[in-house]
């Protein structure tokens, strides 16, 4: 599926809308965590399912689909089975991201038929440019803007964290050295601070490393386990 370009503000100020629309019907202020399956539900007016996409499709890696004329997002069933509420709910909202901003595009695709108005989302299709609009779409849904900053400056400070070593050095339980290893402990201070309870840690140092509060001057990767995938 070919989509234009989107900056990343745009995309920012697209969720913020989508956000603000659902305060509205709600009537009351949103803040995290946000309860992004009734924004799905019942502000963009979506069904929400499982599939187990291996069996369906018959090849591996699909996190998700949206189903763009029956308004349906479905997730695989391996994340409810990994009980993983973080990246179940990233994947909602990155199809909620799709409905957002790609359902006009839907039936213009080069490979679709015309009754064919699926997205089937592969991680190794994660670089494309719509799949990379929709996790981006997904991540300021989530963790809107200014929630995140506000966190970060009353976990960390005002000033970004520079990640500048490799090694595990913890000097005490108030102080967080600021080296990669220790990114999950970063992430979960953020989550405690500013109540991101359904967010990966994941996606929240991902988060943070977009919006330039976390830099790392290293050469080293931030990495994790399948374990850290959880809330
Ligand atoms: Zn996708």
């Amino acid at each position: 599926m070919k989509v234009p370009w989107l900056p990343k503000s745009g995309i920012e100020a697209i969720a913020a809308d989508v956000l603000a629309g659902y305060e509205e019907m709600i009537g009351a202020p949103v803040a995290p965590p946000i309860p992004v399956e009734d924004v799905i539900e019942r502000y963009l007016d979506l069904r929400i399912g499982f599939m187990d996409f291996k069996k369906t499709y018959g090849f591996h890696g699909v996190l998700g689909a949206i189903y763009v004329k029956d308004r349906l997002i479905y997730a695989d069933n391996a994340l409810l089975a990994d009980h993983s509420e973080g990246r179940l709910n990233f994947t909602f909202a990155h199809e909620a991201g799709h409905w957002v901003l790609h359902r006009k595009f839907v039936t213009h695709a080069e490979d679709s038929r015309a009754e064919r108005t699926e997205i089937i989302c592969r991680k190794k299709d994660a670089k494309k440019p719509a799949e990379w609009q929709a996790d981006f779409f997904a991540a300021c849904l989530l963790m809107p803007e200014k929630w995140i900053k506000s966190a970060f400056e009353k976990s960390m400070g005002a000033r970004p964290l520079l990640l500048h070593n490799e090694q595990r050095s913890l000097s005490g339980f108030l102080y967080i050295e600021p080296c990669v290893c220790n990114w999950p402990i970063i992430a979960r201070s953020i989550q405690n601070t500013g109540g991101f309870s359904n967010v990966s840690k994941q996606a929240i140092i991902i988060r943070l490393q977009e919006l330039g509060l976390v830099i790392n001057e290293t050469t080293a990767e931030i990495g994790w386990h399948r374990k850290q995938f959880a809330t």
